[in-house]
């Protein structure tokens, strides 16, 4: 689809721009001028008074013409680049209301693009918004509906009862340990992940590596006697190590991290179930880390096999089986919605084979085509389900699980994303994952180790985010993260210089 915008000629309405029309075509390109062949244009009109802008916007389409008008606020004492968001926001709810007329399609989540929404709705209720007056604001402020204001409601206070102290957790800080090997590569998979087999002497570097970042910080964080709340190790499939290879690695947690007794919750991905074996889950059970994932993705063999995970449908249920046998009582099972081939018959069929297992929680993913993946650069080779039918499949999820005792937690869009749908992670309450609330409302600093961990430093007073990234590949990871993890700690020590005295949060 080709657009052509005029009337706006600062070149950062673009992305945005570019953004909302992704919300509703396949392939989209904007262009702030009128181009020839283009498939409709938008004529914008900006009259700025002071304080009060009115924003008209004539969509042109095959001798059709659509009008929207939306009129605005700005506060001028503000700095000029959120002057201009208030701008930018006006334009694109004129632009939103065309494009719905346009083609019949309605953005629930109105005029927001970004990962994620409940950050906005938290950042309301602190100020001490009353939640129907910050539903309302959210409305008018971004066209979200009554319907996803809702769910951000509800997935707020299930946060704020599994972790009563969320906004205080400014002042410890999470880590997350990125393992990068798996048995094969997925075909939609962006992690970083190398196929295990023949690369034992890359895996020993690494782990030498990843053994040296955990000492380092670990030091780092005792003497300043910070605390750490959760630990995330992810992938990668952390289990693809050898379990005597596991067995060390969380010995030197327990060794190397402070009050590691103390920890809130430790997380291991057993993500792929050919990883998982008797003995790797005594290993896990030896060090008290009792929540892992196992991932199914589709209970349907033919789409496993299509999507290059090369275990069959009866391993992830006799895997998922032996850990609960051995001890795991917080599973995480992670299904993916809009696999190739897959619709809303073999989704219910997942569904009805979830039920047999019922893990703590669930992740609902929704197919996402990442720039990088095997799958996106095949497209034409895959054939995935239609608007309609994906959010048929959201909507059969949402039903299942309500009635299945599990509620939503946390959720995160993507760009991309088959029918601009969203991931939610849904759990039986008390069952939540601390780590995936924290990453996912930012609360706190996330400290990556590992092979393509990110590090996420939230300034502790002024909440600004820095984000930090450790190199992909082993090799890169094993030349140089001697040098990775000094940086890491000139940041943490600018963040926490002062920690001694008790953050003002
Ligand atoms: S198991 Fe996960 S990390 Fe490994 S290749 Fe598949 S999607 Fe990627």
């Amino acid at each position: 689809m080709r657009i052509s915008i005029t009337g706006l000629s600062d070149e950062q309405f673009k992305r945005p721009l570019q953004l909302i029309a992704n919300l509703f075509f396949e392939e989209s390109e904007v262009h702030l001028n009128r181009i020839e062949e283009d498939d409709f244009s938008v004529t914008f009109t900006l009259e700025q008074n002071v304080a009060e802008i009115n924003v008209s916007g004539i969509l042109e389409n095959d001798g059709r013409q659509l009008n929207a008008v939306h009129q605005a606020t700005v506060d001028t004492s503000l700095p000029e680049k959120e002057q201009f968001k208030a701008v930018k926001n006006a334009v694109s709810h004129v632009y939103l209301k065309l494009l719905q007329e346009l083609t019949g399609i309605k953005q629930k989540w109105g005029i927001l693009t970004g990962v994620r929404p409940t950050k906005l709705l938290h950042r309301k209720l602190r100020a001490g918004v009353k939640p129907e007056i910050a539903h309302k604001e959210l409305a008018e402020e971004y066209l979200i509906t009554p319907e996803k204001a809702q769910l951000m409601q509800q997935i707020i206070d299930r946060q704020l009862a599994a972790v009563p102290d969320l906004y205080e957790l400014k002042k410890e800080v999470s880590i997350y340990i990125g393992i990068p090997f798996c048995p094969t590569k997925c075909a939609y998979c962006t992690f970083p992940a190398y196929a295990i087999n023949g690369r034992q002497g890359s895996v020993n570097s690494f782990l030498g590596g990843l053994h040296h970042e955990m000492r380092t910080i670990g030091q780092w964080l005792k003497e300043r006697g910070i605390k750490i709340t959760t630990v995330y190790y992810g992938g990668g499939t952390p289990t693809s190590i050898t379990a005597e290879e596991m067995d060390m690695l969380y010995e030197e947690m327990y060794t190397s991290f402070p009050d590691a007794n103390q920890i809130r919750e430790i997380t291991v991905e057993a993500g792929r179930p050919d990883t998982i074996t008797a003995e790797k889950l005594e290993v896990l059970k030896k060090w008290n880390i009792h929540r892992i994932s196992v991932n199914p993705q589709s209970y349907i063999q033919e789409t496993l096999k299509a999507i290059g995970r090369h275990h069959t449908v009866q391993e992830t249920i006799d895997k998922f089986k032996l850990s609960r046998e051995m001890g795991m009582d917080n599973i995480n099972m992670d299904l993916i919605i809009g696999l190739p081939g897959e619709g809303t018959k073999e989704f219910t069929h997942t569904l009805n084979e979830t039920e047999k297992l019922m893990p703590e929680s669930l992740t609902v993913h929704t197919l996402s085509f990442k720039r990088a993946s095997e799958m996106t650069k095949n497209r034409d080779r895959y054939k995935v389900a239609d608007r309609n039918e994906v959010e048929k499949m959201m909507e059969l999820a949402e039903n299942w699980t309500r009635q299945h005792g599990y509620e939503p937690y946390y959720l995160y869009r993507q760009k991309n994303i088959l029918g601009n749908l969203e991931n939610v992670g849904y759990s039986i309450p008390g069952q939540e994952s601390i780590y995936n609330i924290i990453i996912m409302e930012e609360m706190q600093t996330i400290i990556g180790l590992g092979c393509g961990a990110a590090s996420k430093f939230v300034d502790p007073a002024k909440e600004a985010i820095t984000h930090f990234a450790n190199p992909k590949d082993p090799k890169s990871y094993n030349d140089s993260f001697a040098h990775y993890t000094n940086e890491k700690i000139k940041i943490l020590e600018q963040l926490f210089e002062n920690k001694n005295e008790p953050a003002s949060l």
